[in-house]
């Protein structure tokens, strides 16, 4: 078997048809679409053109509200601290334990400016607590930043519900979605979603890393990020990256496209896979319970082993996953998010995400299913657990 790419929530291959829409912009349409000569009109009106399509993606009612950037963290940073720079008298914001480390770090920083970030728990499945989130709002709250979907579980958080609850406490705060990870998988409406501001990344839907956008509706006033030329209506200096951009729209239209088989198709071979490794393995459990999910996505937790040693073993034969660990300072600290979530510790560390694309195929899945069993019971004979392992096996029937 070549290789077997299950991890799409990492970065996703650019598709075919974005690699040769993107191509001219390279050699023959180079312009500078600023330039005024006739050279440039081709570059100019591709950006214009890459413009309506991402304002449709998002359902977005003007095209002035879609601004091109680099990448999701880029999107998120814009939002954040321009929503902040032009509301100076309020210094609070809401954000949750589980948000991307783009978000997190950033408030963490903000933290030390002065201002006070409340974060909202999840529960064990990892959806978000409602309640908490309802009562922190208040006067002072500049800013309630949730992501639509989690990177790590999939889960996907109540974003219409989240943005009543925030204009019914104070109809002055705003309201950043970081979307990375629904682009694409699930369909976006920021109108009827009642969202201020919403970042996304094109690398997370097949087009190449180093291209973003992001969403302020026409009420919401920021200031830049990236301050220079009068690019992006002042909102983001930079010569457009013309070629990405043009990449990114076609992302977002064969996305489209594909919406109704990410719905079916893949969420298919997703639970097959779930299923599939939740009956052979007796030491796997769902981190996620029974919550809504991504189609693509599914955070399994082998228990009493090494997340990192199971990736290990997949990757000698050619199969990428990844962990919700990160590798600290020597020491393989749990991820933040199955922390949040309280996830058992004999599961926490043995915990992978697999993450599915429109270019999974079933006999990946069923190659997958065949190897993994065998791998788990290889590094469960080595665990240090063997007695809790033997009660856990009888206590599921195995
Ligand atoms: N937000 C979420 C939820 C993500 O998963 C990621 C990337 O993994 C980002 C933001 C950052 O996106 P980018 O890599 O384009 O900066």
């Amino acid at each position: 078997m070549s290789l077997i790419y299950l991890d799409n929530n990492a970065t996703t291959k650019v598709a075919p048809e974005v690699l040769e829409v993107m191509l001219p912009y390279f050699k023959e349409e180079y312009a500078n679409p600023s330039s005024i000569y006739e050279f440039a009109k081709n570059a100019n009106h591709a950006v214009r053109d890459a413009r309506g399509v991402i304002k449709d993606f998002l359902n977005a009612e003007n095209e002035k509200e879609i601004i091109f950037t680099s990448c999701g963290s880029e999107s998120a940073n814009t939002a954040i601290q321009g929503v902040l720079n032009m509301n100076k008298n309020k210094r609070h914001i809401i954000t949750s334990k589980v948000e991307h480390p783009c978000v997190l770090n950033l408030y963490q920083t903000l933290e030390k400016q002065g201002y006070k970030v409340d974060y909202i728990g999840v529960n064990s499945n990892g959806e978000l607590d409602l309640a908490q989130l309802e009562e922190a709002i208040n006067y002072d709250t500049a800013l309630v930043s949730i992501m639509y979907a989690n990177n790590e579980t999939g889960v996907i958080f109540p974003i219409e519900k989240i943005s009543e609850i925030i204009k019914s406490k104070n109809k002055e705060t705003k309201f950043f979605v970081d979307a990375v990870q629904v682009s694409g998988k699930i369909p976006i409406d920021v109108q009827a979603a009642g969202i201020d501001l919403l970042g996304i990344s094109g690398h997370k839907f097949h087009a190449p890393k180093g291209i973003g956008a992001l969403y302020v509706n026409s009420k919401t006033l920021i200031t830049p990020l990236i301050i220079g030329g009068h690019q992006e209506r002042g909102k983001r200096a930079g010569t457009e990256n013309v070629p990405y951009i043009v990449g990114m729209a076609k992302a977002a239209e064969l996305a489209v496209d594909s919406l109704k088989y990410e719905a079916s198709e893949v969420k298919r071979l997703r639970d097959k896979l779930e299923t599939g490794i939740l009956k052979k393995v007796f030491n796997a459990r769902l981190n996620t319970g029974a919550a809504n999910r991504v189609p693509n996505t599914s955070n399994i937790g082998f228990e009493y082993i090494e997340g990192e040693l199971i990736l290990l073993h997949l990757s000698d034969l050619g199969i990428c996953a990844s962990s919700g660990s990160a590798c600290t300072s020597g020491s393989l600290e749990p991820s933040h998010v199955l922390r949040a979530m309280n996830v058992p510790f004999t599961a926490i560390h043995g915990s992978i995400r697999w993450s599915l694309s429109r270019y999974t195929t079933e006999k990946e899945i069923d190659y997958v299913l065949d190897v993994l069993p065998g791998i788990i019971n290889k590094i469960t004979s080595l665990s240090p657990y063997q007695e809790e392992l033997e009660n856990l096996k009888k206590l599921k029937g195995f």
